[in-house]
C-alpha cells in the first residue's frame, strides 16, 4: 500500500557517491523516490549517476562542498528548481573525521571538522525548511554516530559534532512539527565504507570492537539505509525526534 512506498516523493541526500550515502540513494529509489544527491568529486558523481540511470533510478546530482555556505545555497537552488519548490525528504549524511589526541587538534582541524559535520547540517536545515514545509509531510533524517553517544576513541571533535546533531534532531522535531516536518536521527556503529577503510585493516581495533558487539560483526551500508527509508515512509508518520542506533547492540552491552 502507499503507506509502504515513497512513490512520487522527492529526496535530497548529501554525500551519495560512496558508503552509507550511496546505499541511501539506492534504497530511497528502490521505494520509488526521485533523488538529488551531491559530492565534491565531479567524476565520481557522474559515474554514480550513469550507474543509477542504468538501473532505472531517477537520480540527479550536483557538485557541492557542504562545508561552504555559497555551495549550500547553490545546492538548494538546484533542488528547488529540480523539484519545483517542494521536497519531501532531506537526508543529512555527509560526515568526516580526523582522529587525533585532543591536545593535538589545531584550531583549523577543529573548525574544518565542525564545518563539515555540524555547520553543514544546521545551515542546510535552514535552507531546506521552506521546501520541506511546502511538502506538508516533510521528513529529515540525520546520520549521526554512536561516537556521539559513547566514548569510543574516535576523537573528541567528531564525537562532539555528532552529539550536537543528536540534540538538533530533537529540537527541530518540536519546533517544526507545526510545519508537518518530522526529524529523526540514525546512529550507526562501525560500518563497512571507505571512511573507515584504515580502521577495518587495524586488527586490534576491530577485534576490540567486535568483542563488544553482541552481533559480532560490523554493519553493511544497506543495514543503515533500510532504517533511513523506513523513517521516511508514510508508515513512520508518528515517529519524530528519535535518535535510533543501528549498532549490533554495542551501546546496550554492559559486562558479560
Ligand atoms: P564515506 O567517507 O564513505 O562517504 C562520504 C560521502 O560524502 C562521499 O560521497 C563523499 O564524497 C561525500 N562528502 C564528504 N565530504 C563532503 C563535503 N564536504 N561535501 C559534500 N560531500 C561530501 O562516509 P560514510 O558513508 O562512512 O559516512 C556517512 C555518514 O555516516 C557520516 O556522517 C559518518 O560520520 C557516519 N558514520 C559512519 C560510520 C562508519 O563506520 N562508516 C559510523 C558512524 C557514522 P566526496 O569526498 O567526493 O565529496
Amino acid at each position: 500500500s502507499s503507506r509502504w512506498s515513497l512513490n512520487g516523493m522527492t529526496a535530497l541526500v548529501t554525500g551519495g557517491t560512496r558508503g552509507i550515502g550511496h546505499a541511501i540513494v539506492e534504497e530511497l529509489c528502490g521505494f520509488g523516490a526521485k533523488v538529488h544527491t551531491c559530492s565534491r568529486n565531479e567524476a565520481e558523481l557522474n559515474n554514480c549517476l550513469d550507474e543509477w540511470r542504468g538501473k532505472g533510478f531517477l537520480v540527479s546530482g550536483s557538485v557541492c562542498d557542504v562545508s561552504s555556505q555559497a555551495h549550500r545555497e547553490n545546492l538548494i537552488q538546484k533542488v528547488t528548481s529540480t523539484f519545483n519548490g517542494k521536497l519531501d525528504i532531506y537526508v543529512n549524511n555527509v560526515g568526516a573525521n580526523f582522529r587525533k589526541p585532543t591536545i593535538e587538534y589545531t584550531a583549523e582541524d577543529y573548525s574544518q571538522m565542525m564545518a563539515i559535520n555540524l555547520d553543514s547540517a544546521f545551515h542546510l536545515c535552514q535552507l531546506v525548511h521552506p521546501l520541506l514545509k511546502a511538502s506538508e509531510m516533510g521528513s529529515i533524517v540525520f546520520i549521526s554516530s554512536i561516537a556521539g553517544v559513547v566514548s569510543l576513541g574516535t576523537g573528541t571533535v567528531y564525537a562532539a559534532s555528532k552529539a550536537a546533531i543528536n540534540q538538533l534532531v530533537k529540537n527541530l522535531a518540536c519546533e517544526w512539527a507545526k510545519d508537518s516536518i518530522r526529524s529523526n536521527c540514525v546512529v550507526p556503529a562501525t560500518t563497512n565504507t571507505p571512511l573507515v577503510e584504515h580502521l577495518l585493516r587495524n586488527k586490534k581495533y576491530i577485534d576490540e570492537m567486535l568483542s563488544r558487539t553482541p552481533l559480532g560483526r560490523i554493519a553493511e551500508p544497506k543495514e543503515i539505509s533500510s532504517l533511513v527509508a523506513f523513517l521516511c515512509l508514510p508508515a513512520a508518520s508518528y515517529i519524530t525526534g528519535q535518535v535510533i542506533s543501528v549498532d549490533g547492540g554495542l551501546t546496550v552491552n554492559g559486562f558479560q
